[in-house]
């Protein structure tokens, strides 16, 4: 198994592929599962359509011959790639969240809300082109639902909370998982594990159960899609369940006396810097891994996401209120 510095075998036939989202390295990884019949689990968005595609040709993947391709979500990092490779890999079946499979076949709403985040330039640099996914390939995932890859399978579990389209998947011979989004992003050279709590779906209770879905399904690793292996499952849970209570905590507090989003994004940012976890920062290239944090853990869509959360529970707390009162 070729061990280049963008393709490494992670877990018992496991390949982590960085896919050069934006032509940066380290930031988004899909990786190839060697089976009976060949499977790809996420993509990376348009720009990694073609290093992705290369990592494929170098690791001996005929066009053929990829049996699947599975992502545990349809934000564009994840699944922006997956129209432009299923067009180069013709035989592939595509499997995505039931709730997220209508937006792959027409991802216009997709990419119109992507570039009301992120506006035309960074739409460009890192997530264009978005090609549609041929309707007829898709397969919608549920929870317990399996990929039956002929040799080894994938178990599907329904893991919402950063997004409600979002599915775990567990390798039945590895043991490993492949976490997507759902415990966060971890950024390896810092390192620091990071919630992700965008809007419009972010929910807290969601998240942290899943989190335990995934803690009790995981027998080895947990496969991030920001960035590669994490071997201490029960540690990194307790981590990420204790951060994102951490950070919504920080937003509910400030919602006391503010709702400005500037405001509300600063004060998580103040907390967020207590996250990173060594002072080891002299080697390392600090504005790349800046550049990494904007870009995959923006403090102003992390902040968005936890104050409209804390803003619907606010009304719906008020709504059964009123219901409750005797007229
Ligand atoms: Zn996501």
């Amino acid at each position: 198994m070729p061990e280049t510095s963008d393709l490494v075998e992670v877990a018992d036939g496991i390949t982590a592929i960085d896919t050069m989202m934006g032509g940066r390295p380290r930031y988004t990884a899909a990786y190839l599962l060697d089976a009976r019949e060949l499977t790809l689990v996420e993509t990376g968005p348009g720009t990694s359509i073609d290093p992705v595609t290369d990592a494929l040709d170098r690791l001996g993947v005929e066009r053929d011959a990829l049996a699947h391709v599975v992502v545990t979500h349809i934000h564009l990092d994840h699944a922006g790639g997956v129209g432009g490779l299923s067009a180069r890999f013709p035989s592939a079946t595509i499997w995505v969240h039931e709730r997220g499979a209508p937006h792959l076949a027409d991802p216009a709403r997709l990419v119109a809300s992507a570039t009301r985040a992120w506006g035309e330039r960074e739409m460009q640099e890192f997530f264009l082109p978005v090609e549609p996914v041929d309707a007829s390939r898709l397969r919608p995932l549920g929870d317990g639902d399996t990929i039956d890859m002929g040799d080894r399978a994938l178990a599907v579990l329904d893991t919402p909370g950063h997004a409600s389209h979002h599915v775990a998947l567990v390798d039945s011979r590895s043991g490993a998982v492949f976490t997507g989004d759902a415990l966060g992003i971890h950024v390896p050279d810092l390192p620091v594990l990071r919630p992700a709590t965008p809007p419009p779906d972010f929910e807290l209770d969601r998240y942290v159960a899943s989190i335990e879905r995934i803690r009790e399904a995981a027998a080895s690793v947990l496969l991030f899609a920001h960035f590669g292996p994490l071997h201490d499952v029960d540690a990194t849970c307790d981590l990420a369940i204790r951060r994102v209570r951490g950070w919504s905590a920080v937003v509910e507090d400030a919602m006391a006396s503010t709702d400005d989003p500037e405001e509300l994004a600063a004060r998580l940012e103040a907390a967020a810097l207590d996250d990173i976890e060594t002072g080891a920062g002299a080697t390392l290239d600090l504005e790349m891994l800046e550049d990494r944090l904007r870009l995959l853990s923006s403090i102003r869509m992390n902040a968005q996401g936890l104050a409209r959360y804390w803003r619907r529970r606010r009304e719906r707390a008020e709504e059964r209120s009123s219901a409750e009162r005797p007229s």
